[in-house]
C-alpha cells in the first residue's frame, strides 16, 4: 500500500524583478508554474481533504502522492498561485496566520524578510543592527556584536552568512521583547512606517481566504501569533492554538480533523498534546524529507522546500523524485 507523501512548502510566489523588493526570496510565477508542470509529470497531487481521508480507516494515498503547502497567507497565493492550481485542477493547503489577518500585523518573520530585501547592501543592515544592539546592550546585558557574529553568521542551506545572522538574531537569539523592538525599528527604517497598510497588501483578508476555501482549497492552522510555540508554556500554547483554530473555523470546515503547520517548524511534546486534544491529526514541520505515513508520527511530518525540486518543467527527476518514482507504475515520458 503506497504510504509515501512528498510534502512541498512554498512561501512567496511573486515576480520581484523591477519591484521595490527585488531581493525578496521566493519563486517567480513562471518558476512556480514550471515546477507545477514538473510535479504533475512525476507525482499525483492530493489536497488536504484527500490526505485526511487517506489517514482515516480504510483510506490510502495514490502512488507518488504530493501535497502542496503554502504558509503565512500571502496575497501571492490568491493572485499568483491559485490561478495556476485552478488551471491544472489541483488542490493545495494554505496556512494563514490569524493575527496577520485580524489585526493587520506584519509578522516578525516577514518584517525581517522585507528588511533584508530592501537593499542589496547587507552590510548596511548589519551596521544598523549593531547600532541598535549597542543602544540596548547595557539594559539587556547583551554579549558583544562580534560574539553574536561569530556564533550566528554561518551559511545556511539557502542563505548567506549575513542573512542567516540577521534571521537567527532577530527570530530567536535576542530576548523576545527586544526581538520585537529591534525588528520593528529596522522595518520602520528600511521598509515603511505604515505597518497596517503594508499588512493589508501582504496578506489575504478573511473574504479572500473564504473564496479560496470555497474554490476547493484547504485552509489549515498556523497558530494565532506565529510564535515559537515550543517556547510557550502549555496554557499559552492552548490560547494560541484555540484562537488560531477559531479563526480557521470562521473561514471553513475540516471534517475528519485538522492540519497544522508549525510556525518556524517548532514544536514540543506539550504542543503535540494540545493539538491532538483540539482535533489536529496532521502536523507539518521543517524537517527535510519525504513523509512515510505508516511510520512517521502524523503530527510531525517532514516537508521539502520548493528549492529541493527543479523549477524547470522538463527537468529529469532529481534525487528526491527518484526516491518515490519506484512507487506504483513506471512514469512514461
Ligand atoms: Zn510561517
Amino acid at each position: 500500500m503506497p504510504s509515501l507523501l512528498t510534502i512541498i512548502m512554498y512561501h512567496y510566489v511573486r515576480d520581484v524583478q523591477g519591484s521595490r523588493f527585488p531581493d525578496i526570496k521566493g519563486l517567480t510565477v513562471e518558476q512556480f508554474s514550471a515546477q507545477i508542470d514538473y510535479i504533475k509529470k512525476y507525482y499525483t497531487v492530493v489536497g488536504g481533504r484527500e490526505l485526511l481521508d487517506a489517514i482515516a480507516p480504510g483510506g490510502e494515498l495514490p502512488p507518488r502522492a504530493a501535497l502542496l503547502t503554502f504558509d503565512d497567507g500571502y496575497i501571492d497565493h490568491l493572485l499568483n498561485v491559485y490561478p495556476i492550481l485552478d488551471r491544472n485542477h489541483l488542490s493545495a493547503c494554505f496556512f494563514p496566520v490569524a493575527k496577520a489577518v485580524l489585526e493587520h500585523h506584519v509578522l516578525n518573520v516577514n518584517k525581517i524578510h522585507f528588511v533584508l530585501a530592501s537593499t542589496t547592501d547587507k552590510e548596511k543592515i548589519i551596521s544598523r543592527i549593531y547600532h541598535w544592539l549597542d543602544e540596548y546592550r547595557a539594559s539587556y546585558e547583551l554579549p558583544s556584536n562580534n560574539d553574536y557574529w561569530i556564533r550566528l553568521a554561518v551559511a545556511g542551506r539557502f542563505d548567506t552568512p549575513e542573512i542567516v545572522f540577521t534571521k537567527h538574531l532577530l527570530q530567536r537569539e535576542l530576548p523576545t521583547d527586544l526581538r520585537d523592538i529591534i525588528t520593528s525599528l529596522l522595518f520602520g527604517e528600511f521598509v515603511t512606517s505604515d505597518e497596517t497598510a503594508f499588512a493589508s497588501e501582504l496578506y489575504m483578508n478573511n473574504e479572500q481566504l473564504v473564496s479560496l476555501y470555497r474554490s476547493g482549497m484547504y485552509i489549515g492552522g498556523h497558530g494565532y501569533s506565529h510564535n515559537w510555540l515550543n517556547t510557550l508554556d502549555r496554557a499559552e500554547q492552548e490560547r494560541d492554538i484555540d484562537a488560531g483554530l477559531d479563526f480557521i473555523k470562521s473561514v471553513g470546515d475540516s471534517p475528519g480533523g485538522w492540519i497544522f503547520s508549525y510556525p518556524y517548524g517548532a514544536y514540543n511534546d506539550s504542543l503535540l498534546s494540545v493539538l491532538r486534544d483540539r482535533g489536529f491529526n496532521i502536523g507539518l514541520t521543517l524537517h527535510v524529507g519525504i513523509a512515510r505515513l505508516d511510520a512517521d508520527q502524523l503530527l510531525t511530518l517532514p516537508r521539502l522546500n520548493t528549492n529541493d525540486l527543479p523549477k524547470l518543467a522538463d527537468s529529469s527527476p532529481n534525487d528526491w523524485t527518484r526516491q518515490v518514482i519506484g512507487e506504483g507504475q513506471a512514469v512514461l515520458h
